[in-house]
């Protein structure tokens, strides 16, 4: 199941997207708009929520007639987020001289887990304003995001794959000024709206194994990033049991995996985003976010 947080006539909706590629609106069904109190809910709502997708009298909505929105436009909390998870991103980043930690090894024994505040994320079609970025450093990093789907504590006994509820991109901008100046990443990565997420959240049944997905990013057209899922350093389930074992999951958290080779500050000179520019992160069975810095 695809399932989209859409804004349309002066309200916030949650949808599911059909066979058609448009948009049954499914907040009555729910009874909310908020996309965490859904997946609170979504083992008891599933089989009315595909049933309303498959009646022949459906009410379908075209994507192009609303404003899509992050699928969790407000997370319950910071977004979890995975530093250096590609061999050839973690080469590229010690290559850059921007990482201090680089002469201990270019590759991480064990993960990096920092955090973007939940008020960074915005659509997948928004405008980014790189104005909040006085710098000229804005860079972007392609990342396959996972959505949590249930409370707990992770222990050895637990699969961390019954965790998961479903996967969605994130872009996870940053300015590399305030990364460096800081000496962390809060401040770099948490600005408002540098977190696009979306277009769509997908259910893991319906994605499948991560490993044969493939992630890529194109600035103005031009392919910066393509990279296989499968080439993550840490697992999916390493990193939800990293973060699971001593801090409770909660349905709705999201943990950004980590960026592939090829982000701006990985040129000589860097090539950062700067206004004009669109930025287009896609896999293919999730879409694509498409956001223009202005
Ligand atoms: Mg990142």
């Amino acid at each position: 199941m695809k399932l989209v947080s859409y804004y349309y006539q002066d309200n916030t909706h949650i949808g599911v997207i059909d066979h058609d590629g448009n948009i049954i609106d499914v907040t009555e069904i729910a009874q909310t708009n908020d996309m965490n109190l859904l997946i609170d809910r979504f083992a008891e709502l599933k089989g009315r929520l595909t049933d309303c997708c498959e009646g022949a009298n459906r009410a379908a909505l075209s994507p192009q007639k609303v404003r899509l929105l992050a699928p969790i436009p407000m997370t319950r909390r910071n977004i979890f987020c995975v530093g250096k998870n590609y061999y050839a991103h973690a080469q590229e980043f010690a290559s850059s001289g921007y990482d201090s930690s680089a002469a201990a090894g270019n590759v991480p024994a064990h993960p990096i887990i920092f955090s973007k505040p939940a008020t960074s994320i915005s659509g997948p079609d928004d405008a980014i304003d790189s104005r909040l970025d006085p710098h000229n450093s804005l860079d972007y990093e392609a990342e396959l995001a996972v959505v949590l789907g249930k409370r707990g504590r992770v222990t050895d006994q637990d699969d961390p794959l019954s965790y998961i509820f479903g996967y969605t991109l994130i872009n996870d901008l940053t300015s590399r000024f305030l990364q460096k100046q800081h000496s962390q990443w809060l401040l770099g990565k948490g600005i408002d709206g540098f977190c696009p997420m979306g277009p769509v959240l997908v259910t893991a049944d319906e994605f499948g194994e991560p490993g044969r997905q493939e992630i890529r990013c194109t600035v103005n057209g031009e392919l910066r990033q393509q990279a296989q899922i499968a080439d993550l350093i840490f697992t999916i389930p390493t990193l939800i049991k990293t973060i699971g074992q001593n801090i409770t999951l909660l349905p709705g958290d999201v943990i950004a995996t980590g960026t592939p080779a090829g982000v701006g500050l990985g040129f000589t000179p860097p090539r950062y985003l700067k206004k004009g520019d669109k930025v287009v992160v896609s896999m293919n069975e999730i879409g694509q976010l498409v956001n223009t810095i202005i």
